[in-house]
């Protein structure tokens, strides 16, 4: 009989080329206006059995990647996103056994893309389908909400507005592909730290809502325009903490950027480009400012969370 023994699940990173932000509700929680935007920068996460051992948890947890000093601040305990998502899996199946989780990253930790979520989404796919547990894409939605506002997008992915807490979904008409660069910094920002701060700067916000415009400017695939419409309400929190980013965003800027934003509660910063030779001049660009850790140039919008290996024996 044939066994799977690995199943390894490809989660994107996104950024939001909207996000307005009301006042904080009485839960805590502010309701948004999240356009969401899958970008081609991928984590993995791959479930396995676990090697024999006396003691076995349901759900053993390791990470690598080439983060640096950002991958000692992925928590390897029950905390972990990816490790809640597994168990909420398991709930829901009695098929579960323990399983060994091992997330690749490449996304930034705290960084504003939401690489915990997307490890998240990744988990519930690749459990759902290492222990066969036939939960349909509608469920997963649903354990995607309990994990996180954030979970729910990367699971489906491409571009789409999210409300709500940004978990309700709906599809934005987006034809087309678009060039990124990401300028990487140096530590976190903690998101419950960003929306305090909005808190503080912008008592009272008005009620969140759309932006015809940058909408208009999807449908057209006409990425000047869109570029010109990018917004986020976090940004000015996000730059009072994060002071320096000012001078991340205009570098990229006086590159060419055709639009700069903090990407979500930072304090990675995006810039869109006209053609992937125009991102190549940006991120060279801010490499040669010295105003941020690293660059990457990527392209959205991508798919949501796919198996990509089935290994089987
Ligand atoms: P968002 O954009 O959704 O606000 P973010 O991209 O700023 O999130 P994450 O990388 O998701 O931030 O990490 C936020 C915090 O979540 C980390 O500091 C870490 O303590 C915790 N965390 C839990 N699970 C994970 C995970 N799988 N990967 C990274 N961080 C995780």
């Amino acid at each position: 009989m044939t066994a799977t023994t690995a199943i390894t699940v490809r989660v994107p990173a996104k950024v939001n080329l909207q996000l307005a932000v009301g006042p904080a509700r009485e839960d805590g929680y502010h309701d948004l206006v999240n356009v969401f935007h899958a970008v081609a920068l991928f984590d993995e996460v791959t479930v396995r059995e676990p090697r024999p051992r006396a003691e076995l948890p349901l759900v053993g947890l390791s990470v690598s990647g080439d983060l640096g000093p950002h991958l000692a601040r992925v928590p390897l305990d029950a905390t972990n996103l990816a490790a809640r998502a597994a168990r909420l899996v398991a709930r829901e199946t009695a098929s579960a056994t323990p399983v060994e989780l091992h997330l690749h990253k490449r996304i930034p930790v705290a960084g504003g893309m939401a690489g915990g979520s997307a490890d998240a989404a990744g988990a519930l796919v690749a459990c759902n389908t290492f222990w066969s547990a036939g939960l349909s894409d509608g469920d997963l939605l649903a354990l995607a909400a309990e994990l996180g506002s954030d979970v729910a997008f990367p699971l489906v992915g491409g571009t789409a507005v999210g409300t709500g807490r940004g978990e309700v979904l709906t599809p934005a008409d987006s034809p087309g592909r678009y060039h990124w660069v990401f300028a990487l910094a140096e530590g976190g920002l903690s998101t419950p730290d960003v929306f305090g701060e909005y808190d503080r700067l912008r008592p009272g916000a008005p009620e969140p809502a759309g932006d015809p415009e940058l909408m208009a400017a999807l449908a057209a695939g006409d990425a000047a325009r869109l570029g010109a419409a990018l917004s986020n309400d976090l940004e000015r929190a996000a730059l009072s903490l994060r002071p320096d980013l000012a001078g991340v965003l205009a570098a990229g800027r006086a590159a060419g950027a055709l639009g700069a934003i903090v990407s979500g509660s930072g304090p990675t910063c995006a810039f869109l480009a006209a053609s992937a030779a125009e991102a190549a001049e940006i991120a060279a660009a801010l490499d040669a400012s010295g105003r941020c850790a690293a660059t990457v140039t990527t392209q959205g919008h991508a798919d949501g969370a796919r198996v990509v290996d089935p290994a089987e024996d």
